[in-house]
């Protein structure tokens, strides 16, 4: 009965791409994707300037930055934005890298499909791929212990290179690795791990970047509550208070009839005196600053400054957190509970002038601590502080696993090598898929020469002479074209920064090459029904 009628499945605004059309769309989002980023990649790659609608300005050399304020629309796109998002999370540098090798894989790919290599044999060549590089880079890796300070230091380097911050690298790196030891605790089994949120960055408009400096404390965003206050302690005793400083209001509703003034003096007089024994309470316990998470009446303040007390009212239960770790104490719900024992210890504390900043520096043994940054501009400090988060995270990629790989282009070209390789046991038309796999790495040195104006087709061809000639560690010196020891140059980054973007580029080009239908509903759009 149904012949010659139209069946209808979709609604009539839902847009339909399929087959080779769908694939194509992918393909060109990922490629254009890559593309966006691909010149910022490596140490003499380029900044964008980003412009929001607002008005707001960013410039930036980091991917996922990038990436984020270009809010992608397109569905397969959106997937390739969260490859460089994912890398963020997961490990904090090499977003680039990642979404770079995701626009090369799915190129391959193009090349593939031209030739009718059928999508699941793609996917299960890339797969195979993916599992040979891992084991690969596993054979590559170099183990770095806690200890080997110069070992860190050169990988946070690596991380910072080619930010706009060239200038002050060798100082923040000391910093972010004096940093990331400092919260770094041991397991039983002998390994580390670091808790990111331990170490905080903090920015500063004003003074030159070279003042950047590791506070063993915390910075906090406000001034001392009272005036009268001193503006500077030391041999810092801090309480750590979590419940308002005022007079506490009777749960009962009850009146009080006030008929004589005589009356009214002694009320006020009372209430003055709880007050003051709050303060005294306080100064008692031995402590010469105060955290208070809520507010302070005005009494308590009064009292506090004739105390030399430097207090700070209405401090985030965040911060309040972070400074019951940082210096070392326990917060407590009121005064009456302070002992010796809850206070947390410091050598100074500080309102920086003509700021609202307050330092609490000099712990002994903090657990947590904050990296405090200045710079002439927030423009230059926004950057500063990805570079610097990039550096902190790679670090304690290295600490936490122990290993690193040779930069540089050194690890893909080795990898394009040896997984061309194995594809050759392989055979099949699987074989062709892993080949075009092996060959996607080559998007890296060839990129880094790129960006740094070198003739790409040499280079790459120098760096694989070089590995079939046995120089496992060669990479490309960006700066001079030459092809050097990488290992020696000291380019050296996490394995993990590697692991993770191969996994998560391939994953998602397996996915994106085997959509061959897309549905998207139009509803959401002006105009549609
Ligand atoms: P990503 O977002 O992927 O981290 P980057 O712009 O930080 O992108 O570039 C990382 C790449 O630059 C890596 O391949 C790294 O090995 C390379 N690289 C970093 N420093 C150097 C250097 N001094 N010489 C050559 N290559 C370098
Ligand atoms: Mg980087």
């Amino acid at each position: 009965m149904l012949a010659g009628q139209p069946i209808i499945i979709l609604r009539d605004n839902v847009e339909r791409t399929r087959g080779f059309e769908a694939q194509r769309s992918n393909i060109m989002a990922a490629k254009a994707i890559a593309a966006a980023v691909r010149t910022t990649l490596g140490p003499r790659g380029m900044d964008k300037m980003l412009v929001s609608s607002t008005g707001d300005v960013v410039i930036t050399n980091d991917g996922a930055t990038i990436l984020h304020e270009m809010s992608v629309q397109h569905p397969g796109g959106k997937l390739v934005v969260e490859v460089a998002e994912t890398q963020d999370d997961e490990v904090g540098d090499g977003t680039t890298t990642a979404t770079v090798l995701v626009g090369s894989l799915m190129e391959e790919a193009e090349s593939l499909l031209a030739q009718e290599v059928h999508p699941t044999i793609v996917a299960n060549g890339y797969q195979l791929g993916m599992e040979k590089a891992l084991s690969i880079l596993d054979d590559l890796a170099i183990t770095v212990g806690f200890g080997e300070r110069e070992s860190l230091l050169k990988i946070a380097d690596t991380a910072m290179t080619g930010k706009s911050i060239e200038a002050v690298k060798d100082k923040i790196s000391n910093i972010v690795v004096d940093a990331v030891l400092q919260v770094a605790t041991e397991n039983d089994d002998g390994t580390y791990v670091v808790n990111e949120d331990d170490v905080k960055i903090k920015t500063q408009v004003g003074d030159s970047m070279n003042d950047a400096e590791l506070v063993r404390g915390i910075v906090i965003d406000k001034k001392r509550v009272f005036e009268q206050m001193p503006q500077k302690v030391t041999d810092v005793k801090v309480a750590l208070i979590a419940m308002p400083l005022e007079v506490t209001k009777t749960q009962v509703k009850s009146k009080i009839k006030i008929t004589t003034s005589d009356q009214m003096k002694a009320f006020t007089e009372q209430e003055r005196e709880s007050l003051r024994r709050l303060a005294d309470q306080i100064a008692a316990s031995g402590a010469n600053a105060l955290l208070c998470q809520k507010g302070i009446a005005d009494a308590v303040q009064y009292y506090l400054a004739k105390a030399g007390v430097y207090a700070i009212e209405d401090v985030k239960e965040e911060d309040m957190k972070f400074a019951a770790k940082a210096l070392c104490g326990t917060i407590v719900n009121k005064p009456e509970e302070l002992t010796a024992a809850t206070l947390g210890h410091a050598e100074e504390v500080a309102e920086i002038p003509d700021t609202d900043l307050t330092v609490i520096s000099g712990c002994d043994n903090p657990k947590a601590v904050t990296i405090l940054l200045r710079g002439t501009s927030q423009l230059l400090l926004d950057e500063l502080e990805r570079a610097v988060y990039d550096a902190a995270r790679v670090v304690q990629d290295a600490i936490e696993d122990g290993k690193f790989v040779v930069g540089g282009g050194s690890v893909e070209t080795e990898l394009q090598i040896r997984i061309r390789d194995y594809a050759a046991t392989v055979g099949g038309r699987v074989q062709l898929a892993i080949e075009a796999f092996a060959n996607a790495f080559e998007v890296i040195p060839r990129t880094l020469a790129e960006n740094s104006g070198f003739d790409t087709i040499d280079k790459v061809v120098a760096l694989r002479k070089a590995h079939a000639d046995g120089a496992k560690y060669a990479g490309l010196n960006v700066y001079t074209g030459e092809v050097v020891d990488m290992r020696e140059a000291g380019v050296i980054e996490p394995q993990r920064v590697k692991t993770q973007a191969i996994k998560s580029a391939t994953e998602t080009a397996m996915l994106l090459v085997r959509v061959d239908d897309m549905m998207i509903t139009q509803s959401g759009r002006p105009g549609a029904q």
